[in-house]
């Protein structure tokens, strides 16, 4: 397999564009590779620019839900594009696509759409403090929710302490209210409470997907809603990642836990850029010009991104079935995996939640972010380098999480497991 082309590329994008991409994680630089440059999508493949196919389980990172070039989807984004571009003025698509969002989601009344994930989780945050009055947030260590200052906190030894930035550029003052605690560990929770009595909100993936899969406990979720309700706190949800990829109503379906307000983002947008936050009507009554915090985007709402995810979320209402086929094939996918692996002498924990499924080269269970961190780096490496040469294209670092579309079909499941059999056996001969 040559991949010249895409390295060609690369070195070229890297004279213009710092690192030669867009977003870091797109780097490969955690599994010590070159990223391919993809010339296009199809279902459930990707072809790089040197003509290599492979199939996808990245999806973008999760959005395509429906695979590369749904139908609907595609027609739908260009009959919008035949109307106009963007209007920065109301269009029917942005209440459509509001309606479609509140009937799935128990916990959202009302709902403000951006046009980026981090953008959603920032305009929560600051929601939740207009709405509270307060200034503290707690979040999880190994929980990412996007690129904006406060949550730009770093893990640490999962200790419950104030947060220190873990980029230069956001000051220590600006990360000095973000209180970390430890996944699915509530003493570390009541830590915070007892540190602070000015707490805002709580912030949570309820399913987190990126320190790998590590769903939280049920009983954790219902602990910090009692917690927040005790506290007078709100309990955010971040399911930029997990929202209609868990189930299509919600983590609060699965788990039986409601938030106050919920972030989304990726499946949202069918594949353009659109994220959204939503929760009950007197936190979002709060929101400008209704209220007094101040939250705005020229392209919010654009008409384009809308059509988008107008067509995916009408797809996946009418099949809400759909997901439970997915978690089959996700089941089938990281359980025969497992079991090859195993009889090669590598344990691997796994996981899956409606189309998304996790591994770990790990011999523990893992339930927060420092057993995530235990995980075998170098087996996950030789993975991801192996199974690329056999045509299986997985994200490129083991703190992420893989995605399954309905146009992933069990052939291609099979042949993931079987092309996993030769990579293992290489693995461990090596
Ligand atoms: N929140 C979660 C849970 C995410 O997984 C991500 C991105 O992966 C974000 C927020 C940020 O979204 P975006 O990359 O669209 O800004």
């Amino acid at each position: 397999m040559s991949t010249e082309i895409s390295l060609k590329a690369f070195k070229q994008a890297q004279e213009l564009i710092p690192g030669g991409v867009n977003s870091p994680v797109r780097a490969f630089s955690s599994v010590g590779g070159t990223p391919l440059f993809i010339s296009e999508g199809n279902g459930a493949y990707l072809t790089d620019v040197d003509g290599n196919k492979y199939v996808d389980f990245v999806q973008s990172w999760g959005p395509l839900i429906f695979g590369h070039r749904d139908e609907a989807i595609e027609s739908a984004v260009i009959n919008a594009v035949k109307r106009g571009l963007s209007f920065g003025a109301p269009t029917q698509a942005e209440t459509d696509l509001a309606s479609l969002v509140v009937s799935m989601f128990d916990s959202i009344d009302k709902i403000r759409f951006v046009s980026s994930g981090t953008e959603a989780v920032m305009s929560a945050i600051r929601l939740a403090r207009g709405f509270t009055g307060r200034d503290d947030i707690v979040k999880f260590t190994g929980c990412y929710h996007g690129h904006s200052d406060c949550l730009l906190v770093e893990a640490g030894s999962g200790a419950v302490t104030f947060g220190n930035p873990s980029s230069p550029g956001v000051p220590a003052d600006f990360t000095k209210h973000t209180l970390l605690a430890t996944y699915n560990d509530i003493e570390s929770v009541k830590k915070c409470f007892e540190d602070s009595s000015d707490i805002a909100c709580i912030i949570i993936e309820p399913i987190a997907g990126n320190m790998g899969l590590v769903p939280a406990d049920k009983e954790f979720l219902r602990e910090l809603k009692s917690i927040c309700q005790a506290n007078g706190a709100l309990l955010i949800f971040d399911e930029v990642m997990s929202g209609f990829r868990a189930s299509i109503n919600g983590a609060e379906s699965i788990t039986g836990t409601k938030p106050d307000i919920v972030t989304l983002g990726k499946v949202i947008g069918g594949g353009m850029p659109v994220g959204a936050f939503g929760g009950r009507a007197e936190i979002m009554a709060k929101l400008s010009p209704e209220g007094p915090v101040y939250q705005a985007g020229t392209l919010s709402g654009n008409p384009v991104a809308m059509a988008a995810g107008l067509a995916a979320l009408t797809k996946l209402k009418k099949n809400a079935q759909v997901l439970s086929v997915l978690n089959a094939r996700a089941t089938r996918l990281v359980q025969g995996m497992q079991a090859e692996a195993r009889t090669c002498g590598i344990t691997m924990q796994i996981d899956t939640r409606g189309s998304m499924f996790g591994f770990f080269f790990n011999d523990n269970p893992v339930k927060n972010f420092a057993d995530a961190c235990n995980s075998d780096a170098k087996i996950f490496a030789s993975f991801h380098s192996q199974m690329l040469k056999e045509g299986f294209y997985f994200a490129c670092s083991l703190y992420e999480t893989g995605f399954i579309s309905t146009a992933t079909t069990d052939e291609m499941i099979e042949d993931t497991i079987k092309a996993s059999t030769r990579v293992f056996k290489a693995i461990s001969n090596a």
